[in-house]
C-alpha cells in the first residue's frame, strides 16, 4: 500500500455476507472423474489446497531479512524476483513471455528521481476455452528497502502476504489443471514492482499490457491481507476483510464474490473503505487502480492499517494467518468463477475515458 496522509473517516458502512450451507451430501468427488468446473466439490478441494501453514513457509522466507526490504530496483528487489520466478518454475507454470523469461523489465527512464530499472514478474496459465480473455490477479512485491540507521522494513503484510497469496492461488489452479479441471479463461500471475514509489508497476504493465486491456476480464488485487486492524480486534469480530471497488465497473464481479464469500469463505465483508467519499481514497492507492482506469473491472482486497504499517516491524511472526488463509480462498474461489463462467462477466459502470 502506497503511504499518502490519512485522515481517519468516520463514515462506516458494514456489511456482511449472508450465511447460506451448501448441501453437500455427496462425498468428496475426485475430479479426474468429474471434470466439471461447475462442481463445487472440485473447487473445495483446490481453495483447500490454500493453507495457512504453506503461505507462512512461504512468507517466513519472503519477507525475511535476506530480501532487504524489497526496495524498488535495488539488490533486495531482485533477489524477490528471483525468488518468485523459481517458485513459478517449481510448480511448473509457464510465463507468457516464454522460456526462461518472467521479468517484464522496467527502464530507469520509466521512474522519476533516482530509482534504477526494475521488473514485475509474470506467470500464466493458459485458459482451455477461452484463451484469449484474461483474469489478472496482482500484487505488488516491492517494499520501503533498509533504513539509514540499517533497519529492514520486512514488509511482511505489505505486500508479503498479497505475493506469497498469489502463489498459493497459482498453486491451486495449476493443480486444477493437471487434474482436467484447469480454467477456462486464462489467468496471469502478476507480481508487479515500484507500487511504494507510486504505482509504476501497474502503470507500466496497463501501459505495456502483455495481453489486450481489452480481453482483460478483471484484476483482482491483493495489497495487505496478513493482519487485523483496530476496528476489528476480538475474536467475534476478526473474520472480516475489505473490499473495495468491486461495485464500481461491475455489477456482475460484485455479486459474484459477494455469492462465492456466503457459499464458502463466510467473511465479513467490510465496504467502509468503498464509499465513494471515504477520505483515506484507498480505491486511487493501490495497482488495481491503474485497471481500472482503463475500465478494468477490479476488487482490492485488504486488510486495513495497523500500528506496523510501513514500519520495520512489520514482521512475518505477526501475521494471522489462518485468516490470510481464508482471504487468500475468497479470491481464489472468485477468480475461479470468475475465470469459468460461460459468459464474461459485464461492465456496466465503465466511465468515460479522459
Ligand atoms: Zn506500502
Amino acid at each position: 500500500m502506497k503511504n499518502t496522509l490519512i485522515v481517519l473517516g468516520s463514515l462506516i458502512i458494514s456489511c456482511c455476507g449472508t450465511s447460506q450451507s451448501s448441501s453437500t451430501s455427496q462425498n468428496k468427488l475426485d475430479p479426474k472423474t468429474n471434470p466439471s468446473n461447475e462442481n463445487e466439490s472440485v473447487v473445495v478441494t483446490y481453495a483447500e489446497s490454500i493453507t495457512a501453514k504453506e503461505l507462512k513457509e512461504y512468507l517466513y522466507t519472503f519477507a525475511g531479512d535476506d530480501f532487504e526490504g524489497r526496495d524498488t530496483g535495488e539488490p533486495g528487489q531482485k533477489k524477490a524476483a528471483e525468488y518468485l520466478k523459481k517458485q513459478y518454475q517449481r510448480m511448473g507454470i509457464p510465463s507468457p513471455l516464454g522460456e526462461d523469461d518472467y521479468f517484464q523489465e522496467i527502464p530507469k527512464s520509466y521512474f522519476r528521481g533516482d530509482i534504477q530499472s526494475s521488473e514485475n514478474v509474470l506467470a500464466y496459465i493458459e485458459g482451455t476455452e477461452k484463451p484469449d480473455e484474461i483474469v489478472v490477479l496482482s500484487a505488488h512485491y516491492d517494499h520501503v528497502g533498509v533504513d539509514s540507521s540499517g533497519n529492514i522494513y520486512n514488509g511482511a503484510d505489505d505486500d508479503g502476504s498479497g505475493t506469497v497469496s498469489l502463489l498459493e492461488i497459482a498453486d491451486a489452479f495449476i493443480k486444477a489443471k493437471k487434474d482436467g479441471n484447469g480454467p477456462k479463461r486464462s489467468i496471469l500471475f502478476l507480481h508487479v514492482t515500484g507500487e511504494e514509489k507510486g504505482l509504476y508497476g501497474s502503470r507500466f504493465y496497463t501501459e505495456n499490457p502483455v495481453f489486450p486491456l481489452e480481453n482483460t476480464v478483471t484484476d483482482l488485487n491483493i495489497d495487505m491481507i496478513g493482519r487485523i486492524d483496530e476496528k476489528h480486534e476480538g475474536d467475534d469480530k476478526s473474520n472480516y476483510v475489505y473490499l473495495i471497488g468491486s461495485d464500481r465497473l461491475s455489477t456482475e464481479l460484485h455479486e459474484i464474490s459477494e455469492a462465492a464469500n456466503a457459499k464458502y469463505t463466510k467473511l465479513d465483508l467490510d465496504y467502509t473503505y468503498n464509499a465513494k467519499n471515504d477520505p483515506n481514497r484507498f480505491y486511487f492507492r493501490s495497482d488495481h487502480y491503474n485497471f481500472a482506469k482503463h475500465n478494468v473491472p477490479i476488487i482490492f482486497y485488504f486488510n486495513g492499517v495497523h500500528e506496523d504499517y510501513h514500519k520495520p516491524s512489520d514482521t512475518p511472526d505477526k501475521i494471522a494467518y489462518d485468516l490470510m488463509a481464508k482471504r487468500a480462498q475468497l479470491v481464489f474461489y472468485t477468480a475461479w468463477e470468475v475465470a469459468n463462467r460461460s459468459e464474461r462477466i459485464v461492465v456496466d459502470g465503465a466511465k468515460e475515458k479522459k
